[in-house]
């Protein structure tokens, strides 16, 4: 196994094993939960600027719909592979679990590099990827939404392409839109948000000072940047982010709206004054109170796991550490909040966008946070109860609860026919 997709879907698999074990699952529903009920690759040609074709490949993977219909992002990025969608559709089916959210779970990528392209080739490669996926999703089917390299924009036009194929406005086949086509009031913020609520719930539960706390973050996109700027107002000290280009340290803790600002004018967070460039590495080894990936998977790993120092992990990003690391965090007492609890504000306010949608009315911002705060606090709480029940760490509660879940709405539905 030499492909960094497979490894992400044998660990996710691995871990599913050892929940179906100790849930005593029967082998049947077992290899029924392990098995995308549907897999789409299809090819994209686009025409580039240049005048010339290219043909990119895009996935959706489908991997259950048991409790509700498909649920999850789409990323562009240049790593894509089936495997790697797989295993981030298997997550997404627990993530919406956890949070209870009558959805199952799925995936979509498309192997491109956008940073390398046009605004306009971006657009073409959306809406003809849309067009590829449009018979197998639907408002009450599957629906899409924003993931690493995607976003507001690129959903407006999965909602456009969609909608002109069916010959119907249908805001309600996708999420993560902008809020003056149907877009939800706190969607952009909502997976920082609900990786706040994690660190401030951590801060209570395993008594570390939430005032001042020191975070480092990983990842200055969406999720990094408002997951600092939030945590930054509720009064916690960011002392160092990155994004891809590097990492800045300031122990006196950085303004993030400064640091963005930095960013948006030379394209990275790097040599921003008054702080000291760290390389990406360095930055998950820091001494701090709370340690957020918000990157991409398979950021902490057997290489690393045992220099890092945070007292706590808040997985913003899906699958940044590795089954291996894991266990060298364990035993080391460092506690996890696991992704598919950490960052499930995203498909949170994604179900308060959709029922929106389908129901014609808005939600204020407040009213969306409230309700999103709520959920977090219930399932952060559910988890714990499932850890210590079982007497896990708390990735594994919140898999144990998810795949319940799962199993339950599998086992009341049956196998048809
Ligand atoms: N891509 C996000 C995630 O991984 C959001 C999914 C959604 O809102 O459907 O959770």
């Amino acid at each position: 196994m030499n492909g960094k997709g497979e490894r992400f879907l044998k660990d996710v698999l691995d871990r599913f094993d050892e929940a179906a074990e100790t849930l005593n699952l029967d082998e049947g529903l077992r290899e029924f939960l392990k098995t995308p009920k549907r897999v789409v690759t299809v090819s994209v040609p686009v025409k580039m600027d240049s005048g010339c074709v290219k043909v990119f490949i895009g996935y959706r993977v489908q991997h259950n719909n048991a409790r509700g219909p498909y649920k999850g992002g789409i990323r562009y990025h240049p790593d894509v592979t089936l495997e790697e969608v797989t295993a981030l559709a298997m997550l997404m089916t627990w993530k919406t679990a956890v949070v209870d959210l009558p959805f199952g779970g799925a995936k979509g990528g498309v192997k491109c590099n956008p940073k390398e392209m046009s605004r306009s080739e971006i657009e073409r490669l959306t809406r003809r990827y849309t067009a590829a996926i449009a018979d197998v999703i639907g408002p009450h089917i599957d629906i899409p939404a924003p993931d690493v390299y995607t976003d507001p924009q690129t959903m407006a036009w999965i909602m456009d392409t969609y909608s002109q194929l069916k010959g119907a406005p249908t805001p309600e086949i996708v999420t993560g839109k902008p809020v003056h086509v149907g877009g939800s009031e706190g969607r952009e913020e909502a997976t920082s948000y609900g990786v706040a609520v994690c660190v401030r719930e951590a801060a209570k539960k395993f008594k570390i000072p939430f005032k001042n706390a020191s975070i480092a973050i990983q990842g200055y996109g969406n999720v990094g940047y408002n997951a600092a700027r939030i945590l930054h107002d509720w009064g916690a000290k960011i002392v160092a982010v990155s994004d891809s280009k590097g990492g800045i340290l300031c122990r006196d803790g950085l303004i993030p709206e400064k640091v963005m600002e930095h960013k948006k004018k030379t394209r990275s967070v790097v040599n921003f004054q008054g702080a000291e460039n760290i390389s990406n590495e360095e930055l998950l080894e820091l001494d701090v109170d709370f340690l957020i990936p918000a990157a991409i998977e398979e950021q902490i790993t057997i290489k690393n796991a045992d220099r890092i120092r945070a007292k706590v992990i808040v997985e913003g990003a899906n699958g940044p550490t590795t089954s291996e690391a894991d266990k060298i965090l364990a035993e080391r007492g460092i506690k996890v909040v696991p992704d598919i609890l950490a960052n499930a504000g995203g498909v949170t306010v994604s179900y308060l966008e959709w029922v929106q949608n389908l129901q014609r009315f808005r939600l204020s911002r407040e009213e969306v946070l409230k309700r999103l705060d709520d959920k977090m606090v219930k399932a952060f709480d559910e988890v714990l109860e499932y850890s210590s029940r079982y007497e896990v760490d708390m990735r594994k509660g919140a898999l144990l609860l998810a795949v319940h879940r799962v199993a339950e709405a599998v086992n009341s539905l049956g196998i048809w026919p």
